[in-house]
């Protein structure tokens, strides 16, 4: 057994190049041995959210405060509430942050996987507007 404090490591603020907006981010746990599994906690403030980006094995999140919204792309996106878990499958483009306006938690259980960081979510991408003319 080997346990994992959260209060070993502080958030620390998401990397300007893979997150945008209000973002803070700290592993939490790790295993090498056997399928290497990582394990981050992310918390997400109104407008934070990941850039594009794949991960070459599952991602599985797991909402513990909040709301998430996630998108694959040419998908519409969803909203999660804190309780739900997300998969993301290997290869599937996709980004994951607040809802807008709201606060959002999750732990990221990133399965074997090397990530591809891509692209900013446009603006208009992560809060569509209503169009009333459209
Ligand atoms: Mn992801």
């Amino acid at each position: 057994m080997k346990i994992f404090r959260g209060s070993d490591a502080p958030f620390r603020p998401g990397d300007t190049s893979t997150f945008a907006g209000p973002v803070h981010t700290k592993p939490l746990a790790s295993a090498q041995e056997g399928t290497p599994v990582h394990v981050y906690h992310v918390q997400f403030d109104a407008g934070g959210r990941t850039n594009w980006h794949w991960h070459s094995g599952a991602q599985w999140l797991l909402v513990t405060e909040g709301r998430i919204r996630v998108q694959v792309e040419g998908q519409q996106a969803h909203d999660v509430d804190t309780g739900d878990a997300v998969m993301f499958a290997p290869g599937e483009k996709h980004w994951h942050g607040a809802v807008p306006g709201g606060r959002g938690v999750h732990l990221a259980v990133n399965v074997n996987a090397e990530t591809t960081w891509l692209e900013p979510v446009a603006d208009e991408v992560y809060e569509p507007t209503f169009d009333p003319a459209g």
